[in-house]
């Protein structure tokens, strides 16, 4: 069995499903950043804080929806990584996550999109927004692949006038591909799937 599509269960979100809702999101974001068609109420960068964003993808899971969708922000934005351990192995997480690799940039007085595979607990963002609050950023936005509202354990308030960007809600699974993994593996599959049970033993 080598052709991965072969460790598939079934198919969520199709390749194709997933480049027109990142077309979506990124047209969203690109409008709530324009100062001139600022009327939904995004972040003004008219304000203090006067730069395009800076988009921060967490790493591994978010690389490949982190570059389809910066390619698609049409605003002068700046790209960097930071990196959260927060499983332990397997599919069960730790629920302490701790930043093993901080930014790069300098995100004093910005606006940061923070870019996820899926918002699970909500632990991860937790943490991630007290480090940047903590940096002084001027608003916290999520833009995340997949949310599942219904595993939620902590609420995680936006900071300034951040907003939640969210692709697809997903189901109560453990899903892998574009970007997500399982054991590191299945992380270069173009959509989301569900593994057949026996490829986790
Ligand atoms: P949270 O801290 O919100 O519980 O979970 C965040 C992290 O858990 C995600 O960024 C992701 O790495 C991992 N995670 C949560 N659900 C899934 C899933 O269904 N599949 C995979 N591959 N990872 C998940
Ligand atoms: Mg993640
Ligand atoms: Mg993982």
């Amino acid at each position: 069995m080598a052709a991965m599509e072969n460790h598939i269960e079934k198919i969520l979100f199709t390749e194709k499903q997933i480049s027109q809702r990142v077309s979506e999101l990124a047209s969203q974001i690109t409008l709530n950043f324009s100062p001139s068609t600022n009327i939904g109420g995004g972040p003004l960068l008219s304000s203090s804080s006067s730069s395009a964003p800076v988009v921060v993808g967490v790493a591994t899971g978010a690389f490949l929806f982190l570059a389809d969708l910066v390619r698609k922000i049409n605003l002068p934005i700046s790209v960097d990584f930071v990196r959260v351990e927060s499983y332990g192995s397997g599919t069960v997480s730790s629920g302490k996550p701790k930043i093993s690799c901080d930014l790069k940039i300098d995100v004093t007085g910005k606006h940061v999109i923070l870019v996820e595979d899926v918002v699970d607990t909500g632990n991860t963002l937790a943490c991630l927004f007290e480090h940047l609050k903590s940096k002084g950023a001027s608003s916290i936005s999520v833009c995340t692949l997949l949310d599942k509202p219904s595993r939620r354990k902590v609420n995680v308030e936006l900071v300034g006038e951040g907003k939640f960007y969210c692709g697809f809600e997903c189901p109560d699974y453990f899903v892998v591909g574009y970007g997500l993994d399982f054991a590191e593996v299945y992380r270069n599959l173009p959509y989301v799937g569900i593994l057949k049970p026996e490829m986790y033993s």
